[in-house]
């Protein structure tokens, strides 16, 4: 827990919240002194992708985040590991471990344009990650003439999922992960024994932060998906997904735990000697599901259908002037039987209006929710 006390005391995370753009980035990049700039790609639009060059060991990596714009929980965790770096604390030796032994090329913003305009597609309305096997856009481009440059030893895909994702537990899934397959049979190639045991490093020190909500995503594979790609060409690839922590909209906890698995990954944390690890551990880490909801109203009655329903609340997020809202919306009127809210309520049977009527609909914008018969207010968020 050296490493907690470390996040916590020693470094103040100087972007914060869920909207991240490349103008939050450059300033940390240049009073970094661990950092130097590789190279600058461009994007759609025209903004500078800065690639940057950490270290100068003889193990390759190539990391990314922001490859889907509004996924910017990876991005604050890079730039805490960055601002890690770049302290005096008591890892100096560790850190010093790190630089001398890995040269880490990392894209903290892989579609600026998308971020800026909190999308997960970049400027063309292309969802980058089904674009690695076309490559049709510039900043597909640049990640894979990266990847061909540097021949990398390891690659790290950075992104959030959704707070709809939980554990068969009833958790949220508040941190997955994936060794892509290489093909369709899902097979468990050398590469991907690689990429698995790098992951078990990780889950092995998350689970003592949060035990119950580590999980591990579908390993369906699509070659239109980077980390399937870049796996199928013999590069172990490690998916990570920074999802939902209990009130933690801003996911100000789960970058912390992303951090920590960088940490670990790269032997600052724990060091481990290789034969210590096995790859079949990661069969361990249980399935993702999507069974959670932002909010579940149960218990509901409805008096013309007369029938007892549950209804589902999702937030929309939403960007206005330079802040995400979250705006709850029914998402669904009877099918959640089998999900969790990340907040439960009751309508004990009664009879509730909806932004002071009966008839809502799925689709519909929630911003009042009383009881009929004696209009009192259900405080749902
Ligand atoms: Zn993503």
């Amino acid at each position: 827990m050296k490493i907690k006390a470390a996040y916590q005391s020693y470094f103040s995370a100087p972007v914060k919240g869920r909207y991240v753009v490349l103008e939050d980035v450059l300033p940390l990049i240049k009073n970094n002194s661990e950092v130097v700039v590789h190279k600058t790609g461009i994007s759609e639009k025209g903004k500078e992708i800065p690639v940057l060059k950490i270290g100068k060991g003889s193990k390759k990596a190539l990391a990314w985040s922001q490859m889907h714009g509004n996924e910017s929980t990876t991005t604050k965790a890079v730039i805490d590991f960055l601002q890690f770096l770049n302290q005096k604390d008591v890892f100096q030796k560790e850190k010093k471990r790190f630089l001398n032994s890995y040269t880490l090329y990392l894209i903290p913003i892989l579609n600026p344009d998308g971020a800026e305009a909190y999308t997960r597609e970049n400027a063309n309305n292309i969802d980058l990650n089904r674009d690695a096997h076309n490559r049709t856009q510039q900043e597909s481009k640049l990640l894979y003439d990266l990847f061909t440059e540097v021949k990398p030893d390891l690659c790290l895909n950075l992104h959030d999922q959704r707070t709809i994702y939980g554990l068969e537990n009833k958790q949220p899934a508040t941190v997955s992960f994936l060794a892509p397959s290489a093909d369709t049979n899902r097979t468990v190639t050398a590469t991907r024994k690689t990429a698995m045991k790098e992951i078990v490093k990780m889950h092995r020190a998350l689970k003592e932060h949060i035990p119950c909500q580590i999980g591990r995503y579908d390993d369906s594979f699509n070659i239109n998906c980077v980390g399937d790609s870049f796996t199928a060409a013999g590069v172990p690839t490690l998916l990570f997904e920074a999802g939902h922590y209990q009130n933690d909209y801003q996911r100000e906890k789960t970058r912390e735990f992303i951090f920590y698995a960088l940490v670990e990954l790269f032997g600052i944390g724990t060091f481990y000697n290789e034969q210590s690890v096995d790859y079949l551990e990661y069969f361990n880490i249980p399935e993702n599901k999507k069974n959670f909801r932002d909010i579940i109203l149960r218990d509901v009655y409805l008096e013309k259908e007369q029938r007892t329903v549950s209804v589902a609340i999702q937030y929309q997020e939403i960007l206005t002037n330079g802040k995400i809202h979250f705006i709850p919306v029914i998402e669904a009127i009877d099918e959640v039987t089998d999900c969790n809210g990340h907040k439960e309520l009751s309508a004990n049977g009664n009879v509730i209006l909806v932004n002071s009527h009966e008839n809502f609909r799925k689709g519909e914008k929630v911003l009042t929710i009383h009881y009929k018969n004696n209009g009192k207010e259900i405080i749902f968020q």
